[in-house]
């Protein structure tokens, strides 16, 4: 396994949508494998595939509790096929818009269909921070990040704040 580099907010890769993946081949496998090991590195709960530069619809998520063991979940061609009607205000941060974070409205629960690690079609009912985190991964795969679900006023203000720190961090 590999931690690859996270390519940081703006970037082009960033918006752009993703490609379903036709199988879940070796490559898939072992690039899933390779972003839950980035993922953990980065201390996030979820990652997708655009994130490191590669435009195929793969994401990784893990939300285990701090004193429970990792759980991570790797699905290919990830599909929201229900979504709640009532609706759930979150904290949300983003591994490409480090140390920025901002309250999103979405659906409080969400049904998934993916492929896992061994190319099975699988369900999954998500609730709570999974379904916040599966939501904000699938975006990522349609090139929107979680600032796009604010307004334009917060939206920028929060850029703005990015591209000072990544200034600051460049001269650092
Ligand atoms: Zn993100």
């Amino acid at each position: 396994m590999a931690v690859l580099p996270i390519i940081i907010a703006p970037h082009p890769v960033l918006k752009q949508v993703a490609k379903p993946v036709p199988a879940v081949d070796q490559r898939i496998a072992r690039l899933m494998d390779d972003m839950v090991e980035t993922m953990y590195e980065a201390n996030g709960i979820g990652l997708a595939a655009p994130q490191v530069g590669i435009l195929d619809r793969v994401i990784v998520v893990d939300v285990h509790e701090k004193d429970e063991p990792p759980n991570p979940i790797r699905m290919a061609n990830p599909e929201v096929v229900w979504a709640s009607p009532d609706l759930a205000v979150c904290e949300e941060g983003c591994l490409s818009i480090p140390e920025q974070y901002a309250e999103v409205t979405r659906p409080s629960a969400v049904r998934v269909r993916y492929l896992d690690r061994e190319g099975q079609e699988r369900e999954l009912d998500a609730s709570g921070m999974l379904a916040t985190c599966i939501q904000h991964e699938i975006d990522h795969l349609n090139g929107v990040l979680f600032v796009d679900h604010l307004s334009m006023l917060k939206r920028g203000m929060i850029m703005r704040r990015l591209q000072k720190q990544q200034k600051q961090k460049a001269t650092a």
